[in-house]
């Protein structure tokens, strides 16, 4: 993998003579360089460029360069757009609009002409701007001074995106069985999946998982046992049990390795050879970054990985989560989220229990080792992708977890507890509108605009749910929506 970055490119023209082009060049160098410190990936400035051909030479390089997550354009000074046309046209990264400009005030005594002519971002931005509105290109606007530390917030978010584009272009997830029988929303056209995120969506039987199994090493049980010992508690005297957890993902992580999965879905209707469904086991996998979704729910596992990889460092606070039950009582309205076993522990307010229990549904020889933990609080979002006919449609709500407010000493799974936006009971009207399914991400570091940005770039229909939402609008809005993604 090369190193990501970005890059900075810098519009201009040749009538301004070389002191000009000169001061704009050292200026750009200076900004890429102190904007690096404050961003997630290194912003590496391009060239300040004046021609077609040099703009259509950069964006090729800029396609084919795999380290290269996105171009980030500026103009210090005016920039022709017809010149933009050819590049912008074979453009196949994420594009931002930085409309900023060098000086943050106008100096009053030292205003001139010459002033005005090298600091003409206010009209050269808006040129730039026209053409790629003319083109009709995904790209994101950010305006204001370069060192604010909101506009910094905002390209590195920006920025995380893209990374969660580069996920899904190369995302391979890993199937073990089919769909959970009858279940229609997490079911999708896989091949216009492929062509609009670029997910490979593959199955591999569970036979083959068991086989695997199988060659696992009692010394490579040994060593994750140990890891498990180290980030968890151990609140079972089933000590079996969570060997047989520990085998069972040390070999669906050597097929995912083997064939560079960063995803997988299974089903606990097909778990034939198998003790126990994977409990432990997929939730520490999705703490190193997998995405997984539960019932043979692909989609929400692609979704999980791509999140996850936006989150600090490349795998932040965002998980498989599932609506289970509602307290409706009077001022005290929570949506209580969790799953069969499959929680991931990057929610967790606390260090997670390992725990054994018996569980009735599917086909568990044996009671299933799973983490149990209560999650964190903050505001959230919760995101599903849903497939509507034709397209995506990526539902995202706003959420504010608490510290749930009763203990469930008999819940034997990880839990969270939220209030919904705008509250609970007409955030599920929304939802439901919407066509939001019951799986979705749960994240603590993504946030909504994050995700609006990511489904410009990718090409498939939003639909925010926030404080201000009405059921009502909503329809409108998503009858408008409907229309127009059948022309598209
Ligand atoms: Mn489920």
């Amino acid at each position: 993998m090369e190193r990501r970055e970005f890059w900075f490119v810098v519009g201009s023209q040749l009538l301004y003579g070389d002191k000009v082009l000169q001061t704009v060049d050292a200026r750009a160098k200076e900004m890429a360089a102190e904007l690096s410190k404050a961003l997630p990936y290194p912003l590496v400035y391009k060239a300040t460029v004046k021609s077609n051909d040099e703009i259509t030479q950069l964006v090729k390089d800029a396609n084919y360069t795999n380290g290269c997550c996105g171009l980030v354009a500026w103009c210090h000074t005016f920039s022709p757009s017809k010149m933009w046309i050819n590049g912008l046209n074979t453009l196949q990264k994420p594009y931002c609009h930085l409309a900023t400009q060098y000086n943050k005030e106008i100096p009053n005594e030292e205003i001139d002409m010459d002033f005005m002519n090298l600091n003409q971002s206010a009209h050269g931005d808006r040129e730039h701007g026209f053409i790629a509105a003319r083109l009709r290109m995904p790209r994101k606007v950010i305006a204001g001074y370069w060192k604010n530390l909101d506009i910094q917030k905002r390209l590195s978010e920006w920025m995380r995106v893209c990374i969660g584009v580069q996920t899904s272009k190369n995302l391979k997830v890993m199937r073990f069985g089919d769909n959970m029988r009858e279940v229609a929303v997490t079911e999708g056209d896989k091949v216009e999946t492929q062509i609009k995120l670029g997910w490979q969506v593959n199955t591999w039987a569970v036979g083959d998982l068991v086989k695997e199994m199988s060659a696992v090493t009692e010394k490579e049980i040994d060593d994750l046992f140990a890891q498990y010992r180290t980030s968890y508690d151990i609140a079972t005297d089933d000590i079996e049990a969570i060997r047989y957890q520990a085998r069972e993902e040390l070999a669906m992580k050597k097929m995912m390795d083997r064939e560079g999965c960063k995803a997988f879905s299974n089903t606990f209707e097909d778990l034939y050879g198998m003790q126990q469904l994977p409990g432990l086991a997929t939730q520490h996998l999705m703490a190193q970054g997998y995405g997984y979704g539960g019932e043979g729910d692909w989609k929400v596992s692609a979704m999980t990985a791509i999140m996850k990889s936006m989150g600090a460092d490349g795998n932040g606070s965002s998980a498989f989560m599932e609506d289970y039950t509602y307290h409706l009582v009077d001022g005290q309205e929570y949506s209580l989220g969790a799953h069969m076993l499959e929680v991931c522990p990057s929610l967790a307010a606390t260090k997670p229990r390992i725990e054994t229990h018996y569980l009735g549904i599917g086909m568990n020889a044996k009671d299933p080792a799973r983490l149990v933990f209560e999650g964190k609080t903050g505001d959230g979002i919760v995101a599903s992708i849903v497939d509507m006919g034709g397209r995506m449609r990526l539902v995202v709500q706003d959420i504010e977890a608490v510290k749930p407010i009763l203990s469930m000493p008999n819940l034997p799974v990880a839990r969270v507890m939220w209030k919904a936006m705008p509250n609970l009971t007409t955030g599920v009207e929304c939802w439901i509108i919407a066509g939001g399914a019951h799986h979705t991400v749960l994240s603590y570091d993504v946030t909504a605009e994050m995700l609006r940005d990511w489904a410009r770039i990718m090409d498939i229909e939003f639909v925010h749910i926030d404080k201000h939402t009405i059921p009502q609008k909503l329809e409108e809005e998503l009858l408008v929506k409907d229309l127009v993604w059948r022309l598209k």
